[in-house]
């Protein structure tokens, strides 16, 4: 079935900025989907646009992008008169559409809208889960694999008010028999984390930052760390519950060093570091704590350092910035060993097509894959469909805090309830997503 009508509007985001929505008409109903935005963007992602216009919303209005749907992608889709359940076909003449490289004609954040709300559209006409038309598209086969929630439960860097550099402490309930005791875990050591926090710091270092996790003012990494190893063992969690960061190091990377005090406006020169200095400091980390993977350890051009830490460490290492969720990227980074895992972030490439491209580029290369949110985030839980089409084994969507990251959790339990209900085969990833 074809496409009748497309529309769009400008909606807003959890951090209050504005972001596209999309509806798109078939004869089976409306179909809708929000775009989300990241705060500590790659350089190589996809163009987002915005308006620029600084008398309106600090020029971050979008007014442009939806009109690009509303003129421009909508009437190319409906006058095609490709059928929704052909995704390819449908991103194919969305990108041929913008006709840029970037997409930077007419947004990343317009084509990823029609591209999501088309593929809803393709799973009401199979009459399926968006979780099953995602596996059938991309030919992942049974059994359903739900992923291991990764919790972004300490937010630093650029996410939070903190001095902490590091952007992402995330808990992970790999020791978990299935979703729902996932979810008990980490949401029970959230909790303890409260309390630890609460106790050694009051009641005003519970705040959370943008994705729901604590920002209080710590020192470093390992003052956080030691937090996290604390609540979980109170929590009764020890040694069933692991630890991910997500460095995020290209907002601190300044003249080929890396600068943990970079939210100092008086951070001391002599004080930045080497690449080989800071793999060193999370060699001794991973000593020291139950960490499993760490994402962005490096920069986002700075190969040569991704390259040698990967080959001395045994733990994931993810590729966001990095790699942009983008085939050619990913391609590189596999050619050259740069890391052995991808931060899959469906705004950074602009449609599912090319999302799902890099998911089953990344696997073919003998990585794990890690459905991603971002900072800047919506209502629409599509991630988490994505994770399951995708057999993903990990996603990340913040901390169980805020509903635009508990929405993305709350739809996985739906799948495993609906597929525990369907008597339909699935299984938690558990430790196995990071084996
Ligand atoms: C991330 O860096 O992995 C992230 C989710 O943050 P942002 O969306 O700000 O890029
Ligand atoms: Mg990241």
């Amino acid at each position: 079935m074809s496409v009748k009508a497309v529309h769009a509007r400008q909606i807003f985001d959890s951090r209050g900025n504005p972001t596209v929505e999309v509806d798109l008409v078939t004869a089976k109903g409306l179909f809708r989907a929000a775009v989300p935005s990241g705060a500590s963007t790659g350089v190589h992602e996809a163009v987002e646009l915005r308006d620029g216009d600084k008398s309106k919303y600090l020029g971050k209005g979008v007014s442009k992008a939806v009109e690009n749907v509303i003129k421009t992608l909508g009437p190319a889709l409906i006058d095609s008169g490709i059928k929704v359940t052909d995704q390819k076909a449908v991103d194919e003449l969305l990108l041929k559409t913008d006709g840029s490289k970037n997409k930077g004609n007419l947004g990343a954040n317009a084509i990823l809208g029609v591209s999501i709300a088309a593929a809803k559209a393709g799973a009401a006409e199979k009459g399926i889960p968006l979780y099953a038309h995602i596996a059938e598209l991309s030919g992942v086969k049974a059994p359903y694999i739900l992923p291991v929630p990764c919790m972004n439960v300490i937010n630093g860097g650029s996410h939070a008010g903190n001095a902490l550099a590091f952007q992402e402490f995330m808990i992970a309930p790999v020791g978990a028999k299935d979703f729902d005791e996932a979810m008990q875990m980490g949401t029970e050591t959230y909790h303890a984390l409260k309390t630890v926090i609460k106790k050694k710091y009051g009641i005003d270092a519970t705040n959370v930052g943008d994705e729901g996790g604590f920002a209080p003012n710590v020192s470093g990494a390992e003052e956080s760390l030691d937090l996290l190893v604390t609540a979980m063992a109170n929590a009764g969690y020890e040694g069933k519950v692991k630890i991910l960061l997500d460095v995020a190091s290209s907002e601190f990377y300044k003249d080929g060093k890396y600068d943990l005090d970079f939210k100092n406006p008086n951070s001391d020169q002599s004080k930045w570091i080497t690449g080989q200095q800071l793999a060193d400091y999370y060699h001794s980390l991973v000593e020291k704590y139950p960490i499993i993977s760490i994402e962005d350890p490096f920069d986002q051009d700075d190969w040569e350092a991704w390259k040698a830490f990967t080959a001395k460490t045994k733990i994931q290492v993810v590729g966001d910035d990095l790699t942009v969720t983008n085939p050619e990227r990913i391609k590189t980074a596999i050619e050259q060993k740069s890391c052995n895992g991808l931060l899959l972030k469906v705004n950074q490439i602009g449609s599912i097509t090319e999302s799902i491209e890099a998911s089953t580029m990344a696997h073919g290369g003998g990585w794990h894959v890690m459905t991603s949110h971002r900072s800047g985030e919506t209502e629409d839980t599509t991630i988490a469909d994505i994770a399951v089409g995708l057999g993903c084994g990990q996603i990340k969507t913040g901390a169980p805090c805020r509903s635009e990251r508990v929405a993305k959790y709350n739809q996985l339990i739906r799948i495993q309830d609906e597929l525990k209900v369907a008597g339909t085969e699935f299984k938690y990833a558990g430790s196995s997503a990071f084996a």
